[in-house]
């Protein structure tokens, strides 16, 4: 039952690629909440996953300056997306998906060498 539900939803909503991802926001409901960041994808070397990275600035108290900081966020990349290292991303919490990743990409805001 629950199974033909979900090929239906599927072909009514006529999407070019064919998704087959069974952790994909769009085609197979995956569940998001929680934190919306952006980043930059570091790599995608991994099979459906990328690394995330973001850079930022913390504040030293101490002496009244600010420190560059980086993160680097594992997140799952669906086929249907196909984020590219290099590309802007923006990523959105999840259920854990492995043991490293709880995050998922849900769209690409610039891809690679394109202008701003
Ligand atoms: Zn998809």
């Amino acid at each position: 039952m629950a199974k033909g539900e979900k090929v239906e939803k599927k072909a009514a909503k006529e999407k070019v690629v064919t998704c087959t991802d069974k952790n994909c926001p769009f085609h197979a409901g995956l569940p998001t909440r929680g934190i919306v960041l952006e980043g930059v994808v570091a790599s995608d070397k991994m099979d459906k996953t990328a690394i995330v990275q973001r850079s930022y600035y913390v504040k030293l108290k101490k002496y009244d300056r600010y420190r560059p900081k980086k993160s680097r966020i594992p997140a799952h990349n669906p086929p249907c997306i196909g984020a590219k290292t290099g590309d802007t991303v923006r990523i959105m919490e999840c259920r854990k998906l492995s043991k490293t990743v709880n995050f998922v990409i849900m769209e690409k805001l610039q891809a690679v060498g394109t202008a701003r």
